[in-house]
């Protein structure tokens, strides 16, 4: 099996798909690795690294594609600014596997089935105890968590710890996180590491307990924790009138907040507008939000994706590349699931074989024997 990885083109993308590490043990394991050429170095990892790991340096892109039978990639192939089309490169029969974001990418799936590649979307791997190692989300999501606590306590003009010093004490921080999925219990996490008073919400009242055991506290919403969920444990939409519960009792945690962290998301649809521009004004000037989901539309009223605007003495953050932060450790896991994917889908000839009858191939493949198989 010829796995190969090239370089990521997105604008400021500095991950690659596999970092030295899992090209050694993928190689040791009987695989062939290509990597193109300067791949890793937005991540710091040299071509000489990836040559002592056991993988053969390509220079020449389409060299590279031609020769795949599993491509690993973190975003969706498209044509590079050269006029290099990474679809049209690769053969027909090829797997391959990333973060595809299928629910906005129909045009490039129809293309990958028409070029008779199989395509994985990692994101639709379930979130099941079977598929954990295979779980691209929940480890850029993590990353998240922890990058958007750096970012807001950077832009925040005040510790996090209580300190005592000659100068005062200095009262802690208060940060209150916003759906405590996997990135808000990351981000709960980190600002307790750093010394912040630490409240969390989320929709699903079931998160009560692990952000309890993280040293937060839990704003309790409902004693009802029935139908709040799906049965993949994702959040289900909230109707208007649950909405306006949930803002009245949020407005007062947030107006006592230095920093607030927005992470709520529903799969496949726009994120829950949780602050109002009510909120952003009831809040102490020199505030900070970090909204997450900027992506989806964002938590907040005032969000810009992308962009941090200040608007009643708040500052609110809108950032799109917090889960490619850290790309070193990034690179590391997701090479990693990617490994783990590779695993799961060979034979036990150490061909990839992708059957499609198995429960996790079944919900990931999107496009399979000339077809697209994911409604976008
Ligand atoms: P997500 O990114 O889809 O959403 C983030 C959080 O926002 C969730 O906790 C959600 O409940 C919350 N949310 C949605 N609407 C909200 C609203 N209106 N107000 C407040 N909060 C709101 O979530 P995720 O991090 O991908 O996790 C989704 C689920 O998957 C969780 O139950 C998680 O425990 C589970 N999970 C399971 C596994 C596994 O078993 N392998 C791995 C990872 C995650």
């Amino acid at each position: 099996m010829r796995i190969v990885v090239p370089r990521e083109t997105a604008p400021d993308e500095r991950r690659v798909a596999m970092a030295p590490g899992i090209v050694k043990r993928l190689v040791a394991g009987g695989a062939s690795v290509a990597v193109e050429s300067s791949a890793g170095l937005g991540a710091s990892f040299t071509d000489d690294e990836y040559r002592e790991a056991g993988a053969d340096i390509v220079a020449d892109s389409s060299d590279l594609f031609r020769s795949a039978d599993v491509v690993g990639k973190i975003n969706m192939p498209g044509v590079r600014d050269d006029g290099f089309d990474e679809i049209a490169a690769m053969p027909s029969g090829a797997v391959c596997i990333g973060m595809l974001q299928p629910y906005g990418n129909a045009p490039a799936l129809t293309r990958l089935a028409e070029q008779g590649v199989t395509a994985v979307a990692l994101e639709l791997v379930p979130r099941t105890t079977k598929a954990q190692r295979m779980d691209a989300l929940s480890a850029f999501s993590t990353i998240a968590g922890y990058a958007g606590v750096i970012r807001g306590a950077d832009e925040l003009g005040k510790f996090f710890p209580m300190l005592t010093t000659a100068a005062g004490t200095i009262a802690p921080s208060r940060v209150f996180v916003l759906g405590a999925g996997v990135a808000g219990l990351q981000a709960i996490a980190t600002a307790r590491r750093l010394g912040a008073v630490v409240e969390a919400f989320d929709i699903r009242p079931v998160v009560k307990e692990q952000v309890e055991s993280l040293g937060a506290r839990f704003v309790d919403w409902t004693d009802s924790d029935s139908e709040r969920e799906t049965e993949g444990g994702y959040a289900k939409e909230t109707t208007e009138a649950e909405q306006e519960q949930i803002r009245q009792l949020l407005s007062d945690r947030i107006a006592a907040s230095d920093l607030v962290i927005t992470t709520a998301l529903v799969p496949g649809r726009p994120a829950p507008k949780l602050i109002t521009e009510d909120m952003v004004r009831g809040m102490r000037a020199g505030s900070v939000i970090v909204d997450f989901a900027a992506e989806a539309g964002g938590n907040c009223e005032l969000t810009v994706a992308g962009e941090t605007v200040r608007e009643h003495g708040v500052s609110i953050m809108g950032p799109l590349d917090l889960a490619a932060a850290l790309p070193v450790h990034g690179s590391e896991m997701y090479g990693r699931i990617l490994a783990a994917l590779i695993d799961h889908a060979s034979n036990e000839e150490g061909a990839i074989e992708v059957d499609l009858d198995d429960p996790i191939l079944d919900e990931c493949v999107v496009t399979h024997g000339g077809k697209v198989r994911f409604e976008a």
